[in-house]
């Protein structure tokens, strides 16, 4: 029972103090619970034996049986690494141990028959086994048919220490023998029966010692369901929440401010996408509640625009707004577009990042609090604890996966009634993640982009076509255009980086010489200022090339720039070149992206540019992204308090995904607190894994 589950490993036959130890602190194993929840991550075939000349794969594992015998020790004055020879009938491998050599030394009797088991590695052109999992040979284990056996995640440490795949594989199960009969459900029955799945028990029982390949498929299917299901339930809990308890400011009126910005100074026509967008923001402001709503839209379609209009609606209703962004470029970027959109306007506008001057950054506090600034742009300097709004109605954070979530916490914890709050981002969000990682949020979406457009032309070159690029760039100068050459800089802190940049900077010196070609260089480590006037001389058009690292990833919007070189492309992540190949293209000529990187390219680098060639569209390409990075990695989510699944895949579960979340928004539309007796047990494990117990008496 319960009990039972909760009990420390170090107490089941078999761990011990010094295991334990290495449980915990290798794969946080603390109770025998934990443990159960390890799951096989792969499976073999347990009755098949392999013969010594059968082995031909580095990724395979492989299990065989035969003696044991030769066993040296190597290296002076100490022995540093043991091996032996391994011999079946059709051959002998060598074995291979790097610790743990006395032990080795007197573990083995001639002649005697042992199991080995694990991947075969290659060294001086010949397989060897390095650390296998070795077991005495039981001839019973072995008559059988079809027998799978789970393949566990281990690592160095605890295979030296007997916890190898197999030692784990018996441990789970001698714990699954004491719990037979006491694993209690968490699923209401009515959901098991409508999904036909088998019980909980039944489920651990398979997928650690499963009988045959459906039955293992079936307890895949159930413990994922359960992964996701409670995942939905704490999301779509948190959203009712949200709909229900916590207070919004409204936004009732349309107003003057709104309404003259928009009959007298709208730059252009909003495309039908961007008004149906702010209908819908419209719609949350107005209604009481606390709008907490996604914005998504590729590069270049327009979000700016939504987000002023916006805020002219917080103005019209007596409220502050605030506009964050993730980089003083684009925040003095957004300042600038914005005061000239609303110039002649009687609306006051302030920028505020961390090189704000102390004597304009105490005025600027001042008006904040006593109200005679409208609107503040800034930096995440924005949410300092000296910054005090008089009345702060709603914040549109733009590009916010530069943001994390306790950054917009501290934003959110600024005024009793919170703010509403608007997240803008470009990157395009595959569907499975925006039920998952943004699920308790709203989301809208622009799905269109500013009337003529031309698609951007993208090409990959190599490095060795370098002088086919120099003469296209000069061409493209020629006929008046500007170009951004970018190159990778993973950590703004790594010093390579920057040496790449520096000497493809004094390379692109000898290629575009003074004074007919003028180059600016914009790289994160640069002064504040120094960014801002290289990033100028761009602008006004002194110079012809911007040589930068990502900084111009997010939002810079220079139309006249039509060219992207992206070196060693392959660095960069699916999205990230997305992103780039966004800030061109914005100008009535056409554009093109081109991706430069050397011939040699893993295959995921080669798919990577495929892609990129092959297609403009964002959402496609966040899907493939998805697909070869895996949640994990994808821009966009890296810092916003991710969430992994064991057994889940985000990559190709959409349709479970959404299965499960309408499973819940029923068992929530029929019983929000989870208050019937069929619903107490999914309550109690509600509130074990998130380790708090819940009011759900807020909700509802
Ligand atoms: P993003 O969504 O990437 O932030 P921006 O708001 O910077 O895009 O807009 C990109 C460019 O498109 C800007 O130059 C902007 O003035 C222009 N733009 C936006 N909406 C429209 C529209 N409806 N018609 C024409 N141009 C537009
Ligand atoms: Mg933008």
């Amino acid at each position: 029972m319960v009990n039972i589950l909760e009990k420390k490993i170090e107490f089941l036959k078999g761990v011990g103090p010094k295991k334990a130890a290495i449980l915990n602190k290798e794969l946080g194993v603390i109770s025998f619970d934990d443990l159960i929840n390890c799951f096989p991550f792969r499976y073999v075939d347990k009755s098949k034996i392999f013969k010594v000349s059968e082995i031909t794969d580095e990724t395979v594992y492989y299990q065989l049986v035969g003696t044991v015998s030769n066993l040296k020790s190597h290296g002076t004055p100490r022995a540093t690494r043991v091996t032996a020879e391994f011999r079946d009938d059709s051959g002998t491998i060598e074995l291979v141990w790097f610790r743990g050599l006395s032990w080795v030394k007197t573990r083995f009797e001639t002649g005697k028959k042992y199991v080995i088991f694990g991947k075969a590695s290659v060294f001086n052109n010949q397989f060897n086994f390095v650390h296998p999992d070795i077991e005495d040979y039981d001839p019973q284990d072995f008559t059988l048919g079809e027998s799978l056996q789970g393949v566990y995640n281990t690592t160095e440490s605890m295979k030296n220490n007997g916890l190898g795949t197999k030692q784990i594989a018996r441990l789970i199960k001698s714990i699954l023998m004491q719990i037979t009969g006491l694993l209690t459900e968490v699923l209401p029955e009515w959901i098991l029966q409508s999904e036909k799945m088998i019980s909980r028990e039944e489920a651990f029982f398979q997928i650690h010692l499963p009988s045959n390949t459906e039955m293992l498929r079936k307890a895949n299917q159930r413990l994922r369901f359960e992964e996701y299901f409670f995942f939905q339930l704490q999301m779509l809990r948190n959203k009712l929440k949200r709909e229900h308890v916590i207070k919004g400011h409204v936004f009732s009126k349309v107003g003057d401010y709104f309404n003259n910005f928009f009959f007298q100074h709208l730059p252009f026509p909003l495309t039908g996408a961007q008004k149906r967008v702010i209908k819908e923001i419209r719609a949350d402001l107005a209604s009481g509640k606390q709008m907490n709503r996604l914005l998504q839209g590729d590069v270049g379609s327009g979000k700016t625009i939504v987000a002023l209009m916006i805020m002219l609606l917080a103005l019209d209703n007596g409220f502050q707004a605030a506009l964050m962004a993730p980089t003083e470029i684009l925040a003095t970027q957004h300042f600038h577009s914005l005061s000239e959109m609303l110039y002649g306007m009687p609306i006051s506008v302030d920028l505020l990042t961390g090189s704000t001057k102390t004597s304009i950054r105490k005025k600027i506090h001042a008006s904040l609090t006593d109200g005679q600034l409208h609107i503040l742009i800034g930096t995440h300097a924005l949410i300092e604890d000296t910054v005090v709004f008089k009345n702060l109605g709603l914040v549109i954070i733009d590009e916010q996966h530069r943001f994390g979530v306790a950054q917009r916490a501290r934003l959110y914890e600024k005024s009793e009634v919170p703010p509403h709050m608007l997240v803008m981002t470009a990157t395009p969000i595959p569907r499975t993640l925006a039920m998952t990682q943004y699920g308790d949020l709203d989301y809208s979406q622009i799905d269109e982009m500013p009337p003529g457009r031309k698609a951007v032309q993208t090409s990959h070159l190599y490095h060795s076509q370098r002088l086919k690029l120099i003469g296209f760039l000069k061409n493209q100068i020629a006929l008046g255009r500007q170009i951004y050459i970018v190159y990778p800089l993973i950590k703004e802190s790594e010093k390579i980086d920057l040496i790449a940049l520096q000497q493809g900077y004094e390379g692109l010196l000898r290629d575009f010489p003074e004074p007919e070609y003028r180059i600016c260089v914009v790289h994160g480590q640069m002064k504040a200022e120094d960014k801002e006037f290289e990033m100028q001389r761009f602008i006004k058009k002194q110079a012809h090339i911007m040589v930068a690292t990502t900084v111009i990833e997010v939002g810079v919007n220079i139309p006249n720039a039509s060219v992207m070189v992206i070196e060693h492309a392959d660095r960069f992540g699916l999205s990230q070149l997305h992103q780039l190949r966004g800030r061109v293209g914005r100008g009535a000529d056409q554009s093109y992206c081109i991706l430069m990187t050397d011939f040699k390219l893993t295959a995921d680098g080669r798919k990577r540019m495929h892609t990129m060639i092959s297609t403009n569209d964002g959402f496609k390409i966040a899907e493939t992204d998805l697909q070869l990075r895996g949640p994990g990695e994808t821009q966009g989510t890296r810092q916003s308090g991710l969430i992994e699944f064991k057994l889940g895949n985000l990559a190709t579960d959409e349709k479970v995904i959404r299965h499960i979340r309408n499973i819940v928004v029923d068992l929530l539309e029929k019983d929000n607190r989870l208050a019937l007796p069929e619903h107490f047990r999914t309550k109690l494990h509600f509130e074990k894994i998130y380790k708090r117990s819940y009011d759900w008496s807020q909700i509802g």
